[in-house]
């Protein structure tokens, strides 16, 4: 019998993340789910345990805006096998401003939770990751193209990018892939917070569905499929890039004064 995998998922407390260690621990892998909330990580282990009573599942505390914490997570979620097989870099928060009017600190929390502990936890996960291991890092598609008033939130994403090339090229040699994401609108807190700031959320809500050829925001399952994916022995020949899952927003081109034939 194959040994089971150790999957480690950042910010798998809620939304995306929590997501994700429910497709792994589905699988019969074991998680290490993280997040700041004891009580909110008690919350996902307890429905993967509803859903899986023989699923193997631990949880490790950190906050990754601090880069000894970022190596204490990596060191505890290896536990006694000294082993990490995947990670998947998926915390973070967003910081939506503008050029003009972001402050150092706006920039500098966004870089250190959005960019600089996924740098902090690949690279201190790359020495217990054997060969046929895998680093997804949830990034986003404002990576690639952006909105005003998005600031420094994209700079921080298109950097994850950045460090997908990079740590795929260290770590080919060793037999291990890195890639990422590119989510577009994810039906999760965060989202449900942005809907929130609106008079009307709901219509907000509707007005957003629409941008999207398939009518919908995603579905955070739908991310964690392709996450499963992107981390699989199927993935083999796949290292160094980005998987969109936009619903179609970026294949449409608005011209108001064009109507469709
Ligand atoms: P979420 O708020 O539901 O989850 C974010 C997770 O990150 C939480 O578990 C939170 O505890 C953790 N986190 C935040 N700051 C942290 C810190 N300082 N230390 C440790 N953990 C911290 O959000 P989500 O929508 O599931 O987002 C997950 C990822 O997906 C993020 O990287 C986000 O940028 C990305 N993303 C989300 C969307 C979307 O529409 N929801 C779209 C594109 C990309």
């Amino acid at each position: 019998m194959s040994r089971r995998r150790i999957v480690l998922t950042t910010g798998s407390t809620s939304g995306i993340g929590a997501a994700v260690a429910e497709r792994f621990a589905a699988a019969g892998d074991e998680v290490v789910l993280h997040g700041r909330s004891a009580d909110r990580a008690e919350l996902v282990a307890s429905r993967i345990r509803g859903a899986a009573p023989e699923a193997v599942v631990r949880v490790v505390l950190a906050d990754l805006a601090d880069p000894e914490e970022c190596a204490a997570l990596i060191e505890q979620a290896a536990g006694p096998a000294r082993r990490i097989d995947i990670l998947v870099n998926n915390a973070g928060l967003n910081v939506f401003t503008g050029v003009t009017s972001t402050t150092l600190e706006d920039w500098q929390h966004a870089l250190d939770v959005d960019l600089r502990a996924a740098w902090l936890c690949s690279r201190a996960a790359m020495a217990l990751m054997p060969a046929g291991g895998s680093i997804v890092n949830v990034a986003s598609n404002h990576a690639l193209y952006t909105m005003a008033g998005s600031f420094p939130y994209n700079v921080a994403k298109a950097g994850v990018v950045a460090l997908t090339q990079s740590l795929a090229i260290e770590l080919g040699p060793k037999g291990i892939r890195a890639n990422a994401v590119l989510p577009g609108w994810v039906d999760t807190p965060l989202a449900h917070a942005y809907f929130e700031g609106f008079r009307d959320p709901t219509a907000e809500r509707a007005r957003v569905d629409a941008l999207h050829l398939v009518g919908r925001i995603a579905r955070p399952d739908e991310i964690a499929a392709a996450v499963e994916f992107l981390a699989s022995e199927d993935a083999g020949f796949v290292t160094g890039t980005t998987l969109l899952l936009d619903g179609g927003r970026s294949a449409l081109m608005e011209d108001p004064r064009r109507e469709a034939g």
